[in-house]
């Protein structure tokens, strides 16, 4: 169950959508207000029932709100934060989901001083975007990582973890830095390979595209769902967890390079000793209810 009484999202995408379906599903009784920058997407968020109520202001979504999500592509969250700034209820709880958090922690406490700010990030998400995309039970058996700023109000936190709680998420919390660092390894270098070998493939002038397309199931189209992945959202990710990033990047690269030298060398022994290990990984993934057994990933719904 949750405390709050009176939800804003603002940015009504995959991920705002889904957080409107999925209150209205939890939480009976919980009033959303809705609101996107691009008109087309707030009429097809109130043919859709994002939200209880579809505002032409993004001040009028957060008005009398308890607690405000913004749902916007990282690059974008200052610039939605102090477009609410008048309008929020001095008790309010401000939040977001956006996929890295300690840029966006900076932007948030500087556009709105003096308010309770407590960034969250829920690792749920699918290679679509946009309001047709959104689907309630999409954080059911998901982590959601809230990262509270130094000194926050500790009925303030356990309040937003209900929250994600009741939506059916999982939910941890560890601070900005340690959470950037963590989704580099398991979410943003793995997007950068697949977009950099989806583009390598592509380009390649041996191998025809068809030939690519036509026998893609050898590996690379699993790379292609990830590569799908909408452009904005991963640039503004790389542009705002650059540091974290980097220097997992560089271990990458390091490895990359001993892997290199094992294939050249015809290293059997090394191959087969990474390959033995991250089979272990992916066992453990699915024991632990993060993914399917089956070959395709059970990814034909929602991933
Ligand atoms: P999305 O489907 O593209 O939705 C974002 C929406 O926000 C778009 O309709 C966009 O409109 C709108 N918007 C942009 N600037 C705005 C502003 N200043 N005020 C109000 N609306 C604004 O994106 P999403 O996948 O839901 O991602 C939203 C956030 O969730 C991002 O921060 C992302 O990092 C995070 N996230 C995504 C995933 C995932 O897998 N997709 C998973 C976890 C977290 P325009 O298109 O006109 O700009």
């Amino acid at each position: 169950m949750t405390d709050f009484r009176r939800i804003a999202i603002v940015g009504l995408g995959l991920i705002g959508g889904s957080i409107g379906l999925a209150v209205r599903e939890h939480l009976p009784g919980v009033a959303t207000r809705g609101y996107d920058s691009d008109p087309a997407v707030r009429r097809r968020a109130a043919e859709r029932g994002l939200a209880d109520e579809i505002c032409d202001t993004a001040q009028a979504a957060v008005a009398d709100a308890d607690l405000v999500i913004l749902c916007v592509p990282v690059g974008a969250m200052g610039a939605a934060a102090r477009a609410i700034a008048p309008a929020i209820e001095p008790g309010a709880v401000v939040s977001d989901v956006g996929s890295s958090k300690q840029a966006i922690g900076s932007a948030l406490a500087e556009a709105l001083p003096g308010r309770t700010v407590i960034p969250a990030h829920p690792v749920a998400g699918t290679e679509h975007s946009g309001p047709d995309a959104g689907f309630a039970t999409l954080f059911h058996q998901r982590w959601c990582i809230v990262t509270p700023p130094t000194g926050a109000d500790p009925a303030k936190v356990a309040e937003l973890v209900r929250f994600w709680e009741a939506l059916g998420a999982t939910v941890d919390t560890m601070d900005a830095e340690h959470h950037d660092r963590v989704l580099a390894v398991t979410s943003h270098i793995p997007h950068l390979i697949a977009y950099t070998i989806v583009g390598t493939a592509s380009d390649l002038e041996e191998v025809t595209r068809g030939e690519v397309i036509k026998y893609s199931a050898g590996g690379f189209r699993d790379f292609t769902r990830i590569a799908a992945s909408d452009p904005t959202m991963w640039r503004d990710v790389f542009l705002h967890n650059r540091d974290a990033v980097l220097e997992v990047l560089d271990r990458f690269l390091t490895d990359f390079a001993l892997m290199r030298e094992a294939v050249r060398a015809g290293d059997g022994e090394t191959l087969f000793e990474l390959f033995t290990r991250t089979r272990d990984i992916r066992r453990s993934i699915i024991e632990l209810g993060q993914d399917v057994a089956q070959p395709d990933f059970g990814r034909e719904d929602h991933g």
